[in-house]
């Protein structure tokens, strides 16, 4: 297994969650770290999942609580 490191640009630390958007639904789907990459998904480290924000009129589903993620 591989490290991940956060998608956001300059930020470079460890990814500890994936977010999916799901265009359809308008959700952005906050989990844990994906096995695979897929598309429209984002990995984020600690500090990005807990400030992560929907665009207007979508949802964010959080499957995971930031306090539970290991760093
Ligand atoms: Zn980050």
């Amino acid at each position: 297994m591989s490290a991940r490191s956060c998608s956001k640009v300059a930020c470079g630390r460890d990814a500890v969650a994936t977010l999916t958007y799901d265009y359809a639904d308008a959700m952005a789907v906050l989990g844990p770290l994906a096995i695979r990459r897929e598309p429209h998904s984002y990995d984020l480290c600690e500090r990005h999942a807990e400030r992560l924000s929907a665009p207007q009129g979508w949802q964010i589903v959080r499957h995971v609580t930031v306090g539970e993620l290991q760093s």
